[in-house]
């Protein structure tokens, strides 16, 4: 396969069953992917068992099959790759790139959190380690919706975790290990890691990645401009009503409802949403969701 094929994917996290603003990230990055003739794949993003709910995997996977969003790869599970995690860490602390701190959160109160040396009174048995972002550190990229984006992350993150006092793999780490071994060229998620992006490409160019383009995806807000309630958030898609929540998903998108107006089935329907599909029309605002029917 050659380097500049599209490779696109989606990366849920299994803290709970498949909600809309999951489905919008899974149906809006295999659009894009398939526009682009390319491929996507579906990996689980399972390295934080304190918030992993037992069976949403499963659940999410069936959920997914049955939206007939098949992975072009075996999919990954973020559980399985230690391996490849530790190696980047001890790539890092051998280049003094990261480095290991004994602070804690309370340490930090009076910094507002963010980590610029270590204030850390006392020493505990298993450290975090952070990655050193020195004063200068700003990252500037283009978004594919939201135009350009930029982080002063020194200023703004600080020097941020990479694997956690418990022991467990940051986030950042592993998505950037992983976006990276899965050689993904572009990255199309929800606005809500916009904030992130600038954190993956610092930590890419430590360790001498190449930085994928990102899109992020509007967030669906409630009719008066929250940002919907976790209990909402959580609120699953029913699977077994696939062809009208794609219907939904498809209009969020800023989609031409007409295309798959009258689909009666999952296969149908993603053919005409894959030839029918303009990325032009990608909304670049966050999705006010109507008022639910009382
Ligand atoms: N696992 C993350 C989540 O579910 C998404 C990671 C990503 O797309 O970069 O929020």
């Amino acid at each position: 396969m050659s380097m500049t094929t599209y490779r696109g994917r989606f990366a849920p996290s299994p803290t709970g069953p498949l909600h809309a603003g999951s489905l919008l990230a899974a149906f809006g990055s295999w659009l894009l992917a398939r526009h682009a003739g390319g491929h996507w794949a579906v990996r689980i993003e399972d390295i934080d068992p304190p918030r992993t709910v037992p069976g949403a995997i499963d659940q999410q996977l069936a959920a997914l099959a049955d939206f007939g969003l098949a992975s072009d790869d075996p999919i990954v599970r973020q559980s399985q790759r230690d391996a490849l995690y530790q190696e980047a860490i001890d790539r890092l602390l051998a280049e003094d790139r990261a480095f290991a701190c004994h602070c804690s959160r309370t340490d930090l109160t009076d910094q507002h959190g963010i980590h610029h040396h270590c204030v850390g009174r006392t020493e505990r048995a298993r450290p975090a380690i952070r990655l050193r972002v020195p004063p200068g550190s700003v990252i500037a990229f283009q978004d594919g919706l939201r135009g350009p984006v930029r982080q002063d992350v020194h200023a703004e993150v600080g020097d941020f975790v990479l694997r956690r006092a418990d022991g467990y793999w940051a986030y950042q780490l592993a998505v950037v290990v992983d976006d990276a071994d899965q050689r993904i060229t572009d990255i199309v998620r929800g606005a809500d890691l916009l904030d992130s992006t600038a954190r993956q490409i610092l930590l890419q160019q430590a360790l001498g990645l190449p930085t994928p383009r990102y899109l992020h995806l509007p967030l669906l807000l409630e009719p008066d401009g929250h940002k919907l309630s976790k209990s909402d958030a959580a609120r699953p898609v029913d699977p077994r009503a696939a062809v009208p929540a794609l219907q939904k998903a498809w209009a969020q998108l800023g989609q031409d409802p007409a295309h798959l107006a009258g689909s009666s089935g999952v296969v149908g329907l993603l053919d005409r949403a894959r030839s029918c599909f303009d990325p032009a029309r990608l909304p670049p605002g966050d999705i006010h969701l109507p008022p639910d029917p009382a």
